[in-house]
């Protein structure tokens, strides 16, 4: 039988190679190859896509994260509320900016962070909290932006794995005072190679943002800052734009193949399922159970022709970069690093496939001795 993947991202560009090809070649006979036009257009649309003021593209998920902190004037000295349990690069980019993380456990109910959580964690360094739309599901926003408000901290999202989800009806990208996508090809809404962008309704903000990410110059050849090389080039630009106008179609897929495993696996006591916030529509950048004996559960899956994924095996705090930061401790991201199984949810995958992962897991379950 044919083996069900985590992710087929040449098969996602053939049902949109027709419209890919002629982005292709309008770009590159348009002679302008990084920024410009086609740059603007995604800007402009993905913008209104999130309804938000407006939109700087940029390099990578990492570089928005960076430059939407040091837009809003977080950097050297500063100390950034982070959640414990994430990617990597929502760290690195803190690090990136000169700032200090501060690692905050997840709910263990939601698996991402939650108001009470970084109201503790608040000290008197702290400029900036940086919530994660971890998995597709959406934070609860409405406490952690009062919590900002009071305590005059800058709000990030990092919405890297969230493109298009909501909170109470409104788009992720629009609920704080920036929000960075990363549109890595894996992503939701990927390009063909590395991109990301900063949204908010600063236009300041954001126009700091464009000059840091083009040498920290507004007139060329003239830094006045010390500003970076994070552009983005046409060619993503004009795919991402095509991807764009599929995305909700695509988030649909996904939410189709959520559904159906959160019927068939709802009533096992052996699987904890993913438990999306009342009033969020998450986008399912991945569907992550929790089970016991997760490797061996993984390894049995794959030899029943179902990949599988680990996101994440190791948290950022267990990472040879961050020997030397006193995170204090964490036991609920440790916990989660060992349980945490993704199932195959892209669009690719179908629900005849997505039943067939579900027969395969409950036959692996069944070899797993109750604790
Ligand atoms: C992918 C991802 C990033 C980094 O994005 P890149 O484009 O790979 O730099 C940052 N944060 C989260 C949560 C991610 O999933």
């Amino acid at each position: 039988m044919k083996r069900i993947d985590s992710i087929d991202l040449a098969a996602v560009h053939a049902e949109l190679s027709a419209p890919l090809a002629e982005a292709f070649e309008r770009v590159m006979a348009s002679g302008r190859y990084v920024g410009g036009p086609e740059v603007e257009g995604f800007e402009r649309e993905f913008a209104a896509f999130c309804g938000v003021g407006g939109a700087v593209g940029v390099n990578s998920g990492l570089d928005a994260v960076r430059l939407a902190l040091e837009g809003l004037g977080v950097g050297p000295g500063d100390e950034v509320i982070v959640p414990a349990h994430t990617a990597v690069p929502t760290w690195l980019a803190v690090s990136a900016a000169g700032c200090r993380p501060v690692p905050v456990d997840p709910d263990q109910s939601t698996m991402l962070v939650d108001g009470a959580g970084i109201a503790r964690a608040v000290g008197p360094r702290t400029a900036a909290v940086v919530v994660v739309h971890l998995y597709g599901l959406v934070v609860e926003m409405d406490p952690i932006a009062e919590l900002a408000r009071r305590h005059g901290l800058a709000l990030v999202e990092d919405a890297s794995q969230a493109h298009g989800a909501r909170w109470h009806g409104r788009r992720i990208g629009a609920l704080a005072d920036a929000a960075a996508f990363s549109l890595y090809p894996t992503k939701n809404l990927g390009a063909a190679g590395d991109a990301g962008i900063v949204t908010s309704d600063d236009e300041r903000m954001l126009e700091r943002v464009r000059r840091l990410a083009s040498y920290g110059s507004r007139t060329p050849g003239v830094a006045e800052s010390r500003g970076v090389n994070s552009r983005l080039d046409a060619l993503q630009a004009a795919i991402l734009r095509v991807k764009l106008a599929d995305l909700d179609r695509a988030n649909d897929q996904r939410r189709v193949h959520a559904e159906r495993y959160r019927v068939a696996l709802s009533g096992r006591a052996d699987v904890k399922l993913p438990r999306p916030l009342p009033g969020s529509e998450p986008v399912w950048h991945q569907y992550v159970v929790r089970v016991r004996q997760r490797d061996r559960v993984g390894a049995e899956l794959a030899r029943r022709g179902v990949q599988t994924a680990v996101h994440y095996p190791v948290p950022p705090h267990r990472m040879p970069a961050y020997a030397d930061l006193d995170a204090g401790p964490l036991p609920l991201a440790e916990r989660l690093a060992e349980e945490v199984l993704s199932l195959p949810v892209a669009p690719h995958v179908t629900e005849r496939g997505c039943g067939r992962v579900c027969a395969a897991l409950e036959n692996v379950l069944e070899q797993i001795p109750p604790r």
